[in-house]
């Protein structure tokens, strides 16, 4: 695996048939699948590790976002990858353009109000300088994954957004680099956040969509000390909020945000009916 630190060592792979990954590191078997798909779709890979200070809050865990370069090497080799680019902060944000996303005020962009800009942004800057074919990212990030599919239709990069179905835990917990902030209590209390997603889903499938069933399943979570930020049904294009409705008929998200303790985690499910 090459490492790549500067744009310029980016030149000599334009010819390439190259899939992108973008990363915050400290890397789990998600960000794994990512990998492992993109090879099976026969590109060659590269994956970066950037912490992004734009997407970030002032009162979020960026200066204490994990770190794990060491680790997330040797994963990455496992993989066969065949670049890992880590990106100068100062070179990678010069002259950034500051991106604006229709989403940037829906589901997760409410408490985290410059969250989905800055992602744009700083992904908008890499596609730019690496030109990848494709870029992979996982449905875990649903609400990512428009505001990425908005900025490839809207610049007219000629890249395909290729999304993966979420890496979970036995436990049916998604993964992620923050579940390492959980203790092991948080850990199996976090886990009803998917099977509580997944009773969700299958009551509308079987009685509709009724706001009440939504109320009733996040006073459970809260009981179990999970604090909804949100928990709804979202139209899975729009992301507008769902109307109560006995006969549903479109492709939905069920999405949450909640917090355990101090950590934030987000889920969903996506469905068709
Ligand atoms: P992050 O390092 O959290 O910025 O995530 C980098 C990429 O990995 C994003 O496209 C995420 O959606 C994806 N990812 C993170 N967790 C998972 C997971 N559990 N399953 C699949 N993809 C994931």
């Amino acid at each position: 695996m090459k490492i790549i630190k500067s744009n310029k060592e980016l030149e000599a792979l334009n010819s390439k048939k190259l899939a992108f990954v973008p990363t915050m590191g400290n890397l789990h078997a998600g960000h794994l699948k990512l990998v492992s798909e993109a090879k099976k779709l026969e590109y060659e890979v590269i994956v970066s590790i950037f912490v992004n200070p734009l997407q970030f809050g002032k009162d979020e865990d960026f200066d204490s976002y994990p770190k794990t370069l060491k680790e997330d090497k040797l994963k990455l080799i496992s993989k066969e990858c065949d670049y890992l680019f880590l990106p100068k902060s100062k070179e990678l944000l010069n002259g950034i353009h500051q991106e604006t996303s229709r989403y940037n005020n829906f589901l997760c962009g409410i408490d985290r109000p410059e969250h989905f800009n800055g992602v744009a942004s700083i992904i908008r800057k890499f596609l730019e300088i690496i030109k990848p074919n494709s870029i992979i990212m996982g449905e875990k990030d649903f609400q990512q994954t428009l505001v990425i599919k908005e900025l490839i239709i809207k610049h007219n990069f000629k890249c395909k957004l290729i999304t993966i179905p979420t890496a979970r835990e036995n436990s049916g917990l998604a993964m992620s680099s923050r579940n390492n902030y959980l203790t092991e209590t948080e850990r199996m209390q976090a886990a009803k956040i998917y099977s509580t997603l997944v009773d969700t889903k299958n009551l509308i499938f079987k009685n509709g969509f009724k706001r009440k069933d939504l109320k009733n399943k996040i006073i459970y979570l809260k009981k179990n000390n999970i604090n909804v930020i949100y928990f709804d049904l979202f139209d899975a294009e729009s992301l507008e909020s769902i109307n109560e409705s006995p006969h549903l008929k479109g492709n939905f998200v069920l999405a949450t945000a909640a917090k355990i303790g101090n950590t934030r985690l987000i889920d969903n499910i996506v469905f068709s009916i």
